[in-house]
């Protein structure tokens, strides 16, 4: 789902950079891109230099169609070059070359670990970086740190030719969509379907199957899609982050998330079963 068919991952950059490599550079969560208007570019230079900015701290990704890619950590108040902005990643989906997306993605999350993870959570010490595998150690008391994913489950719930859509306390406007959360520790991926729909909207449901996968770095999730029929129970709300929850026909839908989720995946799949593809 990451459409990165064509991506190595690495961490030990080489020796000399000889040819262009991409620079996927970051302020806060903000990617430097060159404005094409109304798409967007990513730099493709052999030193990142060349942009006359100021460095906190760069990391190796790995190769995208054999390219070399980084990912860059600019700082507060960096000033964009001519010709090129600070951008959000949810505004430059779909104006970005998709296999570049999904390794900004990537880099957005590499760059914000390395960030937060500079110290030992136990001891304080200096964190050293690993060369074997994107993981930190503490050279004073041997602590493994690795990049932070919070796996979520997201589930699309089938009743004939009906699906289950609600509408989270969290959205910003007026949609609808698959239901979501995270998973607990010591839950497991199918548990976790079970109890965020019955927490949710009070709902049992049989037949749980596994869809696809997609890297969320909004900031650092992992979604974990699957397909459940309904097996019994009324719509509740109680004790419930949803407002609103309801069985829809294909056509009769409320608004929808955008293309970039794995939620909007889950529905299109459902529109396509019913012969109504958006
Ligand atoms: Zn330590």
């Amino acid at each position: 789902m990451g459409d990165l068919k064509n991506f190595i991952s690495g961490i030990v950059p080489p020796k000399e950079q000889t040819q262009p490599a991409w620079w996927f550079a970051f302020q806060e969560n903000k990617l430097l891109v060159y404005e094409k208007s109304p798409s967007v570019e990513i730099p493709c230079l052999i030193h990142f230099g060349e942009l006359g900015l100021i460095v906190l701290r760069q990391n190796y990704l790995g190769k995208l169609d054999g390219r070399d890619c980084y990912a860059v950590e600019l700082p507060e108040g960096s000033v964009a070059p001519y010709g090129m902005a600070f951008e959000g990643l949810r505004k430059v989906y779909g104006r970005l070359d998709e296999g570049l997306f999904w390794v900004a993605a990537r880099a957005v999350q590499i760059v914000d670990w390395d960030r937060t993870h500079q110290f030992c959570g136990r001891c304080g010490a200096s964190l050293i970086a690993k060369t074997t595998e994107r993981a930190k150690e503490c050279p004073q008391c041997g602590l493994l740190h690795f990049p932070r994913l919070a796996p979520a489950i997201i589930v699309l719930i089938e009743r004939g030719s009906q699906l289950l859509l609600a509408r989270s306390r969290n959205f910003p406007t007026k949609m609808y969509s698959v239901l979501a959360g995270f998973v607990e520790p010591g839950e497991s991926l199918e548990e976790a379907v079970v109890r965020e729909i019955k927490e949710e909207v009070g709902l049992e449901v049989t037949d749980i199957q596994y869809f696809s996968s997609q890297p969320w770095p909004f900031p650092h999730s992992l979604m974990i899609a699957f397909t459940a029929k309904y097996a019994g129970g009324e719509i509740s709300l109680e004790d419930s982050e949803i407002v609103e929850a309801g069985w829809f026909a294909a056509d009769a839908l409320p608004p929808i998330p955008e293309k970039i989720s794995i939620a909007r995946k889950l529905i299109d799949w459902f529109l396509t079963k019913q012969g109504k593809p958006s």
